[in-house]
């Protein structure tokens, strides 16, 4: 066939700038490249098929190419591709933001677009800041975040300045503004050596001190509920939000929830913080929310922080921040398809089962030597390898021991990125319980092989 004469891998090796990769380790080994998906699999160029184990990213939610959302594609493609959202609107962004509001938590009744994770946050941020400007002298102080170790709210400076990924983060540091960081729960290795069912949520302390000491100089608190995903899966005990939700509120200080890995399904629910009733101020939604098929973000605030921003023109207090794509028709015409979907295809409903599933063949996991903890909210998993289960010592990050095991599933069929010397699990919530059960036989055989082997085996390209 003529297209195998084009040879994509080398041009790419020769052209192009991956995210997040270290680019002489990507030019030196053998890449795949993706041409087709349907459902959970990928197709490579070869005609290799792979299960989508961390759905592209974790933003897939129904599966590639599913026919209601290529149609609504389509149909959308047919009168509109794209206009400004500055000064005109357009009918998918109104459909979908009726749509938001009415699922979102209760007080949530404004969409702010944009196109990802990063600039949903940033917004977020911003949004808090200049409300507190516009609020009169007494509230002057108030110009900083608070936020928790480990966390990660994007790329751009400002999230990555309310972000705790070190080995992300570290080199950016001077050009960052700085925030106060408190402990998000870390029970598997507790730093206060506390055991999670009896501690009552101790790590949070931190925060209560540092609000109760700061809160004057503090527009907002940041946070990902339930799970802090790229800091490897750590997943924070229920009463964890709520009780946060209430200090903000004690302290008058926005909260600024972070669901951007979380919102629609990930973790059982709609949205993560219905789990505990918690309404955050503003609440950022990207990954997801198309369904994982075009960039698309919103951040949804409420008509009191929307109220402040009005007035005279001259007095402006307009919200001075936008993005050429801002509200872009095709995304949202997919984004309301895929929250229709929901409904038509019973998919929380229909997910319950399989995440009772997942918790259950994640226990197996137990048998093999090197996994150290087995984290789970909802869809999400991370399994934690450990070259030592007794002492927790973690793998040194030279044997890059996760993608040991992400080239061990490439080779068995399934593709999956670690966070480190996690192992992410992560499929669209539309994959049947025989392919789950594809994925989670997989996984174990490759953390197996990768574990066991002395040498790890080097994929080899077939
Ligand atoms: C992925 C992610 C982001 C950043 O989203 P991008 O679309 O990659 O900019 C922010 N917050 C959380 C919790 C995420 O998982």
């Amino acid at each position: 066939m003529k297209r195998h004469r084009i040879d994509y891998e080398a041009l790419d090796k020769r052209f192009l700038w991956h995210p997040f990769t270290q680019m002489r380790d990507w030019m030196e080994s053998p890449q795949l490249v993706i041409e087709r998906g349907q459902g959970v699999y990928l197709f490579d160029t070869q005609g290799n098929r792979y299960l989508d184990g961390v759905s592209s990213l974790w933003a897939n939610i129904h599966g590639h190419r599913h026919p209601a959302l290529v149609r609504a594609i389509r149909r959308q493609l047919a009168k509109l591709e794209h206009s400004t959202f500055l000064g005109l609107t357009n009918v998918p962004a109104i459909e979908l933001a009726t749509k938001l509001v009415a699922i979102a938590p209760a007080n949530l009744k404004r969409v702010f677009y944009s196109d990802n994770g990063s600039t949903a946050v940033e917004i977020a941020l911003k949004m808090s800041f200049q409300f507190w400007r516009q609020q009169g002298r007494a509230f002057a102080s108030k110009r900083k975040f608070i936020s928790f170790v480990n966390a990660y709210h994007g790329d751009t400076l400002g999230s990555v300045s309310v972000g705790g990924v070190d080995l992300f983060h570290k080199i950016f540091k001077p050009l960052l503004f700085k925030s106060f960081k408190a402990f998000y729960p870390q029970c598997y290795r507790c730093p206060f050596g506390k055991q999670p069912a009896a501690c009552d949520v101790y790590c949070l302390n931190d925060f209560e001190a540092t609000l109760a000491q700061h809160h004057h100089e503090v527009c907002a608190v940041v946070v990902e509920p339930a799970i802090q995903g790229a800091a490897g899966m750590l997943t924070a005990p229920r009463g964890f939000l709520k009780r946060i939700e209430a200090l903000c509120r004690d302290h008058n200080v926005h909260l600024i929830l972070d669901e951007v890995a979380t919102a629609f399904g990930r973790t059982g629910t709609m949205f993560a913080c219905e789990q505990e009733k918690v309404v955050p101020d503003f609440l950022a939604l990207a990954k997801g929310l198309s369904g994982g098929t075009l960039p698309l973000a919103a951040t949804l605030t409420t008509p009191e922080i929307f109220n402040a921003f009005l007035g005279e023109y001259a007095d402006f207090k307009s919200f001075f921040h936008g993005h050429t794509y801002t509200g872009n028709p095709l995304a949202c015409a997919a984004a309301a398809a895929s929250l229709d979907l929901f409904k038509s295809e019973k998919t929380l409903q229909r997910l319950r089962p399989k995440a009772t599933y997942l918790s259950r063949r994640l226990e197996d996991f137990r048998q093999l030597r090197h996994v150290g903890d087995l984290r789970q909210a909802g869809f999400i998993a991370g399994i934690e390898l450990v070259q030592d289960r007794d002492s927790k010592t973690p793998y040194p990050a030279s044997d890059r021991i996760g993608h040991v095991v992400v080239l061990e599933a490439r080779r068995r069929g399934a593709i999956l990125r670690p966070l480190g010397n996690v192992v992410v699990l992560m499929p669209p919530l539309s994959i049947s319980r025989a392919q789950l059960k594809e994925l989670l036989d997989i996984t174990y055989a490759s953390i197996e092989a990768a574990t066991q082997h002395r040498q790890p085996r080097v994929a080899s390209k077939s």
